[in-house]
């Protein structure tokens, strides 16, 4: 529910700025776009690209392009949206509204200026979609625009990197990073022009997805022995006498009289002596991946490999990867061929690219929520540009419901109810399970159904398009086809009228989603422009989102329902939410703490890498004397730098191995009281000292192993140690019960459990 404007205009919400300012420069626009529509195409065009004017001049000239290009009259509302963003500020504006256009607006306003931009899309089929769509307005002004997706080539990168605009999700962009970075050669690089980001979804990008790290990897191959093994022993183990699962569900760990037997079988061996603690960590996590790790919930496998389920989303995570043990283990636990394992050699988390860019702007419909936070996190101001007509949807009160029997029983009722009166029904789900559930469910009713599984975005799209047919039942998860508009009456809107007659749209959501957001997301769907349109919540109070933050209190009230009004149920739903939303919160703020070290420390190297690429006298002050070295001859001191670089990103990626066990042990060092935080960063500090000179003395160690001064056999030395091939992939993180971090709570309980004296 939005805050009434009164009340935000009387409490002042962090963060949140009114648009009334940016009013004159939306009026300077419209006032000038008579006269630019009386030039004719190449006067405009010349128009265009001899601009060196104003703000309003430029957003007049992209919005007359706009009709130009698109035949597409800008409405005010988008100007307004496109002024605030050319102004820095991150706008609200709800779904179907037209923000897709009114990130070009900005956009193009941008390179006008002479900027590079990058639009940040939620993945490569939006990314694909909004730069074709979007071309007719940014060619009108003689304005480069192109796409980037995992199937680009190295040279396609570097081309649409090249062009004024390019659109591209942020991992993508994200990659290319990580990759040029360890570029040696400046040649190598496909050189992403980190200029002025304009973010879609924003919220999702720079708040749900902040700290996710992308990852380069490099490969090395992998030993199966262990997790074949551990896969093996877990296999038919049973709940209760070989493992006991945690109250939550979160954790799981070997009974004692499992752990004689494992020993045993190993061939009397104490799985705790420090030998062991590799077998003994692999068996965990076999144990993990078999009973917490569910098959079509947290992945799905396709052409035999494991694909991972963003359970929050119900969404596949392309590229992505848990923390390499996992992986493994559910790879063992599910027989497929294991996919090898890599040493990182860097990690940028997503906030960390966005901080990149000197201007940094974003668009959402749901955006004024986490206000406080975009401040925080990257001291981006925003405010809502209200809706072009009134909202026309009704929400209807949330069903909140004892058992999910029932709940399951009210989804079926309401959508043959509201498919009798023949309007086009949208059920959300929490994941893919859930809405294979619900569709068999109904299914047997015998409702014909579309069910999105999420597996690919395009065909998606696609259906998700057609959701506001007459007649359709549509079952997806909250993720599913986002950024595709719902027409009434079907992708081309043949049927509109009769449609919007029967009440328009209606949206079921099924579950709680973790953060109200979300919720407004998938309720967004309906009503989009002055559409009627309608939406209602089922939950049942044992929801996982409710069970999962319950207080002892909350827990026993759902445990006897009957006594429970209405108040006290919506109380509980909202308690959930709030603490759901509190946690993803704290999260973000501590690993962004501990990330704050390594990015500075990172930055420090990038500006080392720097200096010795382009200065040969500095080059030669690092690396020092040696004896024997041919120092004036170009190819030599090339050769140098080159086996220089190589050490420093050697060094580097030990260093990263280094930070990432002193975090994950971090809390059973800070012993007595110390702040971990604390500790982490003088431990990282500690760490640091002395990097350049551990990567030179590698260095000059290369160059003079040999004896003889050799540097073309130190340089290959230097190549061979470097992975021969890099791969790139997502560690979704995931406060709320992600596999991940689950499978690092286990193996925190064992220690635990071990340090307990076991
Ligand atoms: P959002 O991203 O805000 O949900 P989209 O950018 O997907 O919205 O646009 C929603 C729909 O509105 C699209 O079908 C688009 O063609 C239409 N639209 C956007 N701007 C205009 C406009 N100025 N005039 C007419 N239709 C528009
Ligand atoms: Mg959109």
């Amino acid at each position: 529910m939005q805050t009434p404007k009164w009340l935000r205009r009387a409490v002042g919400m962090p963060g949140t700025v009114s648009f009334t300012g940016i009013e004159p420069s939306v009026v300077a626009a419209l006032s000038l776009l008579p006269d630019l529509a009386s030039l004719s195409s190449p006067e405009f065009l010349h128009r265009a690209q001899a601009f060196d004017g104003t703000r309003p001049e430029a957003l007049a000239l992209a919005a007359d392009a706009s009709s130009r290009g698109l035949g597409v009259v800008p409405f005010r509302e988008q100007l307004r949206a496109a002024a605030a963003m050319l102004d820095g500020f991150a706008v609200e504006m709800d779904t179907g509204e037209g923000k897709t256009l009114a990130g070009a607006l900005a956009a193009a306003g941008h390179a006008l200026a002479g900027r590079s931009v990058h639009v940040i899309s939620v993945n490569d089929y939006l990314a694909r979609r909004d730069a074709e769509w979007m071309r007719p307005l940014y060619a009108a002004l003689g304005i480069q625009v192109a796409a980037v997706g995992e199937a680009s080539t190295t040279e396609e990168r570097r081309a649409a990197y090249r062009a004024e605009v390019t659109y591209a999700s942020v991992s993508e962009v994200g990659y290319d990073v990580l990759r040029d970075r360890f570029c040696v050669r400046d040649d190598d690089r496909v050189d992403p022009r980190m200029d002025v980001a304009i973010v879609d979804e924003a919220d999702a990008v720079m708040i749900d997805e902040a700290i996710v790290p992308l990852v380069l990897a490099g490969s090395t191959p992998h030993d199966e022995g262990d997790t074949a093994q551990a896969a093996a022993f877990v296999r038919n183990m049973t709940e209760g006498a070989d493992y006991v699962i945690d109250a939550e569900g979160a954790t799981v760990g070997f009974t004692d009289e499992a752990l004689d037997t494992l020993e045993a079988r190993l061939g009397g061996v104490n799985l705790y002596a420090s030998a062991h603690i590799p077998t003994l960590t692999a068996l965990n996590l076999a144990l993990h991946a078999r009973v917490l790790m569910h098959r079509d919930v947290d992945y799905v496998i396709e052409d035999g490999e494991l694909r991972l389920v963003n359970t929050s989303r119900g969404r596949i995570a392309d590229g992505q990867r848990w923390p390499d043990g996992l992986h493994a283990a559910v790879e063992a636990k599910e027989g497929l061929q294991a996919s090898g394992s890599g040493v990182i050699l860097d990690t940028l988390t997503v906030q960390d690219l966005l901080l990149q860019y000197p201007s940094l702007t974003g668009m959402s419909g749901t955006m004024l929520a986490v206000a406080d936070e975009l401040i925080e996190f990257y001291e981006v101001p925003c405010g809502r540009v209200e809706r072009r007509l009134p909202q026309a949807r009704v929400d209807e009160p949330d069903l909140l419901l004892d058992t999910e029997d029932e709940v399951f029983a009210a989804v079926a009722a309401e959508v043959e109810r509201r498919h009798g009166l023949g309007q086009p029904v949208l059920v959300g789900t929490q994941s893919i399970a859930d809405s294979e559930a619900v569709a068999a469910k109904l299914t047997a009713r015998g409702l014909e159904l579309r069910v999105l599984n999420a597996k690919n975005d395009e065909t998606e799209a696609q259906t998700v398009a057609r959701a506001g047919e007459r007649d359709a039942v549509t079952i997806s998860t909250q993720m599913s086809g986002r950024g595709t508009d719902i027409l009434l009456g079907g992708a081309d809107a043949a049927d509109h009228d009769a449609v919007a007659a029967r009440g328009g749209l209606a949206v079921i959501q099924v579950g709680l989603y973790p953060s109200r957001r979300l919720d407004a997301q998938l309720r967004g769907r309906a009503g989009r422009q002055g559409d009627p349109g309608v939406s209602v919540r089922i939950c049942s109070l044992h929801d996982d989102l409710i069970v999962t933050t319950a207080t002892r209190t909350i827990r026993a009230q759902i445990d006897s329902p009957a006594a429970l009004t209405d108040r006290a149920r919506q109380r509980i739903v909202r308690i959930a939410q709030d603490i759901s939303e509190a946690l993803r919160a704290d999260a973000h703020r501590a690993t962004w703490g501990y990330n704050r070290a390594i990015t500075r420390q990172r930055q420090t190297v990038l500006a080392e890498r720097r200096t010795i690429s382009t200065s040969d006298d500095l080059l030669g002050e690092r690396m020092g004397d040696i004896p024997g070295l041919e120092a004036d001859d170009p190819a030599v001191t090339d050769a140098v730098r080159e086996i220089a670089l190589l050490s420093l990103d050697d060094v580097w990626c030990e260093h990263l191995q280094m930070l990432q066990s002193v975090r994950d042990g971090i809390h059973l060092r800070a012993l007595g009281g110390q702040n971990p935080l604390d500790e982490f960063h003088r431990l990282a500090l500690a760490e640091f000292d002395g990097f350049f000179d551990r990567a030179y003395a590698d260095a000059r160690r290369l160059i003079s192993a040999t004896g003889a001064v050799d540097v073309a056999a130190a340089l290959a030395a230097a190549r061979q140690r470097r992975p021969s091939a890099t791969w790139t992939y997502m560690v979704s993180d995931d406060p709320l019960g992600d596999a991940a971090s689950r499978a690092a709570d286990s193996l925190r309980a064992m220690w635990a459990g071990r340090r307990k004296g076991r």
